[in-house]
């Protein structure tokens, strides 16, 4: 049986593997379908303490893996299809095996949310993307129009990337001011190759017919007013949505799905605890879900003490 069984290797996870590591716990970690978590999607991250010159997200989340690998942490590729939290110890079943743990770090993380349209769905990975750093050198973006829709950190960073390659990168925002902070805000609009398009959402990627993507259709909520933009690509990045459907009735979570903690990082369940994205809908910063997976793990291990005392 595991003493402790961390879900997810992103900043959280793999600091609550850090440090359970370090006490000795020899925690058992699950890395999902994304390895790394989401910050092997951005390119440079400029804001965790400790690099001036920024470093690269998957070089940082490899680093964090050797760190906890080097004290006993054991990284498995696997994605937990179920749990069972009714009774202890705990029943995850992972990859179709089960497996028992005394206690559980939930650090899960979040998901790009989708604009909802028919169209997103079927041209998705044919020019719809939620990942310009995965997708944005492929041939068919380079010196093509790009759309890129947000007006968040997240759409201002994938604006900011895609200029390397494509001819223009409209930023298609809801709102006529930015939610990005002022720093990325000040390089996108200074930008000679982003232009921004205000107040409008896309209603329609185009071209379903030809199955591949060749613009897409607005509409202004100001005038209300209808158009056409020519583009080969369309980067979605409109914030995420917490990865907790698998607890959904069991944990103790808000109308959106985050999971709230009662305690620190304990939640309503005894012996599971909480870090990251999928408990935080406020900070969402690399290093506020590196904060909450030291602190699980800390809460981890003084609740086995106290079992085991
Ligand atoms: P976000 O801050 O929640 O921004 C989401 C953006 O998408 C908002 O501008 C929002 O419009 C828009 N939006 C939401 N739903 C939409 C819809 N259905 N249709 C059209 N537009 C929609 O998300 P984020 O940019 O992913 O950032 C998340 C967190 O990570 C933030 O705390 C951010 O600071 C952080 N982050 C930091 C960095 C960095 O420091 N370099 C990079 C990436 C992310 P409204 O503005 O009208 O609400």
């Amino acid at each position: 049986m595991e003493k402790v069984v961390i879900i997810g290797t992103g900043c959280a996870g793999l600091t609550a593997a850090i440090y359970t590591a370090r006490a000795n716990l020899t925690p058992l970690v699950l890395t999902g379908t994304l390895p790394g978590g989401l910050l092997t999607t951005t390119s440079i991250v400029e804001n965790f303490p400790g690099f001036p010159e920024g470093v690269d997200g998957t070089e940082l989340m490899l680093r964090m893996q050797q760190q906890a690998e080097k004290f006993g942490a054991r990284i498995r590729f696997g994605t937990v299809e179920a749990v069972d939290l009714s009774r202890q110890p705990y029943t995850l079943t992972v990859d179709g095996e089960p497996v028992q743990t005394q206690t559980i770090i939930i650090a899960s993380g979040a998901s790009p949310r989708h604009l909802g349209l028919e169209s997103e769905h079927r041209l998705e990975k044919k020019g719809v993307t939620y990942c310009a750093t995965c997708d944005g050198a492929l041939p068919v973006f380079r010196n093509q129009p790009l759309v890129v829709v947000g007006g968040g950190d997240s759409a201002a960073e994938e604006a900011l990337y895609l200029t390397r390659f494509g001819s223009v990168v409209y930023l298609v925002h809801r709102r006529d001011q930015l939610r990005a902070s002022k720093i990325m805000a000040e390089r996108v609009l200074a930008h000679p190759k982003i232009k921004p398009v205000w107040d409008s959402v896309v209603t329609e990627i185009l071209d379903v017919q030809q199955d591949k993507v060749t613009g897409v259709r607005l509409k202004n909520l100001k005038t209300g007013t209808e158009s056409e933009l020519a583009c080969a690509g369309v980067f979605i990045a409109i914030g995420h949505v917490p990865n907790t459907a698998l607890f959904r009735g069991v944990m103790d979570m808000d109308e959106a799905g985050y999971i709230r903690p009662r305690q620190g990082t304990a939640t309503n369940v005894p012996g599971v605890f909480v870090a990251g994205d999928c408990a935080d809908r406020v900070y969402r910063q690399a290093v506020t879900a590196a904060g909450m997976g030291c602190a699980a793990a800390i809460d981890a291990e003084r609740y086995l003490a106290a079992q085991n005392a």
